[in-house]
């Protein structure tokens, strides 16, 4: 028995790895990937310490600093997808995808979170055929072509600012009339004379032959539907939280993410701990999410120590 499940590789479980390998307790990761949901960004600009790392040489640096401290303290799971958690009655055992169990006196869910995928005919057909969840990683590809947005948030407005860097218009539709985006964001993105905003529109089917040729909406206001011929459809339409394999286990908000005490990333559940973008936290952030990590960590090591 560990001391310790860790699940997942992005900087909240990176972290709390490097902190539990420090402290001694012995744990063991459980993650698909080392680096976490920005390791597809071309340049992080705000991970303390670097002016400008790319995601994949940050995850780079996380595999590092881990193998590192790591020595026979810290078990690595590379590839595996915990698929169940359960309480037992000396702790707590969890069971991957590929069949095997571990079990441990204390839990940490680090287990981030995906991008919500756009519900609409043609969407999943044309994935990677011109449907994309990546700007920072597929825009380029896009260079002189008409493209679309969907999503009126901020990562719908960054999207589309970096967009405007390469394609020859970009055309923003957002289901509401007001934007949740920062004013500063619309307006940037507003000024700019490749960019269309159409407001309180549902994209209702992606079209195409091999490729994306169009993105079919409907008008909320008129209840017509309408056509624009894009090459690409980029979507930003929010993330949902990896969060479904403690569902009925500890205490979930609406939106499925996990409610942990932001003093010390406790759950409901005494023994299970939560960090990063898999919980309730205000704010998803590399650098908040490795923080929460490091919280956790200070906490289970003395909730440990006291059994
Ligand atoms: C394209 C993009 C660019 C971004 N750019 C920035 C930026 O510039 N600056 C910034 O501060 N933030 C950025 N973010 C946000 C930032 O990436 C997240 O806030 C941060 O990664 C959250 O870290 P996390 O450790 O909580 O979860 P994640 O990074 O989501 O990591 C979750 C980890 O858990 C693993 N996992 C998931 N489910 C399971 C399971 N069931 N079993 C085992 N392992 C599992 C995953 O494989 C992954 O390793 C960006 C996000 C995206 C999508």
């Amino acid at each position: 028995m560990y001391d310790l499940i860790i699940i997942g590789g992005g900087p909240a479980g990176i972290a709390a790895a490097v902190y539990a390998a420090r402290k001694r307790l012995r744990a063991v990761l459980i993650t698909e990937e080392i680096g976490g949901q920005s390791s597809v960004s071309e340049g992080i600009e705000n991970w303390i310490g670097s002016p400008k790392i790319s995601g994949a040489d940050l995850a780079k640096a996380f595999k590092a600093h881990l193998e590192a401290v790591k020595g026979h303290v810290v078990a690595l799971e590379l590839g595996e997808r915990v698929v169940s958690l359960q309480k037992t009655a000396e702790g707590f055992a969890a069971e991957t995808k590929k069949g095997k169990a571990f079990t441990a006196k204390a839990v940490l869910i680090a287990s981030g979170a995906g991008r919500r995928k756009l519900d609409v005919p043609g969407a999943q057909l044309f994935e990677n055929k011109g449907v994309t969840y990546c700007a920072s990683c597929d825009g380029p590809l896009f260079g002189g072509m008409d493209v679309a947005v969907v999503g009126g948030g901020n990562a719908g407005f960054e999207t589309a600012l970096q967009l405007l860097a390469y394609a020859k218009s970009v055309t923003l539709i957002h289901r509401h009339q007001e934007f949740k985006a920062d004013p500063v964001t619309v307006e940037k993105a507003s000024a700019h004379p490749n960019m269309r905003i159409i407001r309180h529109a549902e994209p209702t089917e992606v079209v195409g032959e091999q490729f994306v040729t169009g993105l079919k909406y409907k008008d909320k206001d008129s209840g017509e539907i309408k056509e624009i011929p894009v090459s690409g459809v980029f979507v930003e339409a929010g993330v949902i939280p990896n969060t479904g394999f403690v569902e009925g286990l500890v205490e979930l908000d609406a939106v499925k993410r996990i409610k942990a005490d932001p003093r010390n990333q406790r759950t409901s559940v005494e023994g299970i701990w939560a960090a990063g973008d898999a919980t309730d936290e205000l704010y998803h952030q590399n650098n908040i999410a490795a923080g929460d990590g490091v919280k956790a960590l200070e906490d289970i090591y003395l909730w440990i120590k006291k059994r």
